[in-house]
């Protein structure tokens, strides 16, 4: 089986040979650590989640790596304004690493809810401040990075003489005189385009570390080049991210590669697409920035209604990941009512029971559906390609056709193996029942309580060792009881 992705980097299909298989390596940039956890962060996410596990069924063993960015990230590249995280501190009057876990975890919460699998290292960017410094030391003694103020700033005009800068992003050097030319009016920088190594701190910057250039702190784009180095090594196999950080973040990542090792890092380069709300771009600005936990609880002007993380996660893999998706009320419904469909099928399949014959061919799902995923993550087509079978299965249950037990067996592991392990959906029905049980269970512990308090010793008994029976172990406590299975 051949995976096959689409490298930003050479703008077309390939077939994904790792460097050291069955290893394989993958980046991918993590989330900025200052804010409310939105849809903008769910989509790389669950992206990247699909890449992860399938790398995984192919039989590889993969290291994924997405950091998190919790210093030194400023107003767009890095190179000036204030950093978010110590403004915040600020205003708050806390530690500015309170700040940065607050975000984090609300931002794991959502992240397990929308089922996006935890990756293999989480490094954090003021965490690896040695090894940036090491890595712009390496660009320094290179000759590709000079110091001004004690800011380091890489040398984009002298890298592009010998190098292509903008290979990735498709922007030429030229271009980027034009536009780049007064508008941030830093006159330390030999030139508009040139992007912060490291960035002398100003008095009231609170989040500044001791480097041979100044105290300060490292530029945007370091992090990621330092710390996939560090753990996938200078050449490694994937790194992907949002469309928005192919230029300047990601460019800068291959320049800064070159200019400290002489080799680019990564192999293939894979980018999604953007998400719109009603046709435009979401920002604080424009109203209609929706954070996940407003989408779980329907808490916000824009929402007709609280959309489920399945749903959520169902209305992402319903596009092809290098396609915009625009969220509208009406089209989460639809993919609501689709998940429904898909999972209310799935467990219908699990009840049917196996005929003589099948009267119907299912045999080729689950080529059909890998088929489509490894073209390039193609999930829309392996979920259309269920709700072809899902026909079959509502007419097996209504009795107008039947499987065999082979038949039978092949179609419910092909499901498990999509639905569950591949896509990554998981049953909010069976969330459901699972607090039904809870309850049903801590009634029943009640009711023995109140027994015992009654000195009914025959009921609190019986209770005990019945449910001792099925597996379950409870302990008196002081306040009442407590219970495992
Ligand atoms: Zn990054």
């Amino acid at each position: 089986m051949e995976l096959q992705v689409y490298n930003t980097l050479t703008r077309k299909k390939e077939v994904f040979k790792p460097l050291h298989a069955p290893n394989v390596g993958m980046y991918v940039c993590g989330p900025t650590v200052y804010g409310d956890p939105h849809l903008g962060h769910a989509r790389p996410a669950i992206t990247f989640d699909i890449l992860f596990r399938t790398l995984k069924y192919l039989g590889y063993k993969v290291r994924y790596v997405r950091n998190i960015t919790d210093v030194g990230h400023l107003e767009n590249d890095a190179d000036s304004g204030e950093d978010k995280i110590a403004k915040k501190a600020r205003l708050e009057q806390i530690e500015p690493m309170e700040v940065v876990q607050y975000y984090l975890n609300r931002y794991h919460k959502a992240m397990e809810a929308l089922g996006v699998l935890p990756p293999s290292i989480e490094p954090h960017a003021s965490g690896h401040i040695i090894e940036q410094i090491e890595f712009i030391q390496k660009i320094f003694d290179n000759g590709w990075a000079y110091e001004s103020e004690g800011s380091v700033y890489f040398d984009v005009e002298k890298y592009a003489k010998q190098h292509h800068y903008g290979k990735l992003s498709g922007r030429n050097i030229d271009e980027l005189l034009e536009t780049t030319r007064d508008l941030d009016g830093q006159e330390e920088k030999r030139n508009s385009f040139d992007f912060a190594l490291w960035k002398k701190a100003a008095p009231e910057h609170i989040m500044h570390w001791r480097s041979p250039w100044s105290e300060g702190f490292p530029g945007w784009h370091l992090e990621c080049s330092a710390m996939g180095t560090k753990y996938l090594g200078e050449q490694f196999d994937i790194h992907g991210g949002g469309m928005d950080l192919l230029f300047p973040h990601h460019e800068c990542e291959i320049a800064q590669s070159v200019g400290a090792t002489g080799k680019e890092s990564v192999r293939y380069w894979l980018h999604n697409n953007m998400i719109t709300i009603n046709g435009k771009k979401m920002g604080k600005s424009l109203g209609n920035f929706i954070t996940l936990e407003e989408f779980f609880t329907g808490a916000h002007p824009i929402l007709a209604q609280a959309y489920t993380p399945m749903t959520i996660r169902f209305f992402i893999l319903q596009a092809h990941y290098r396609s915009t998706v625009d969220f509208s009320n009406e089209a989460l419904q639809a993919s609501e009512k689709g998940l429904e469909r898909l999972l209310e099928g799935y467990a219908r399949l699990q009840k049917l029971q196996p005929a003589g014959v099948s009267t119907v061919e299912v045999k080729g799902l689950k080529s059909k559906c890998e088929e489509a995923l490894l073209d390039d993550l193609n999930t829309p087509i392996v979920i259309s390609q269920l709700f072809e079978a899902i026909k079959h299965i509502n007419a097996a249950t209504d009795g107008k056709a039947t499987f065999n037990a082979e038949d039978l067996q092949e179609l419910q592991a092909t499901f498990k193996l999509f639905v569950e392990d591949l896509l990554g959906l998981q049953s909010t029905a069976n969330e459901t029942s699972n607090e039904a049980y809870k309850k049903a269970v801590d009634l029943l512990l009640e009711i023995r309580l109140q027994a015992k308090q009654n000195k009914d010793w025959a009921t609190s008994d019986k209770i005990r060792k019945q449910l001792a029976e099925y597996g379950f172990q409870v302990k008196d406590t002081k306040d009442g009881f407590e219970w495992s299975l």
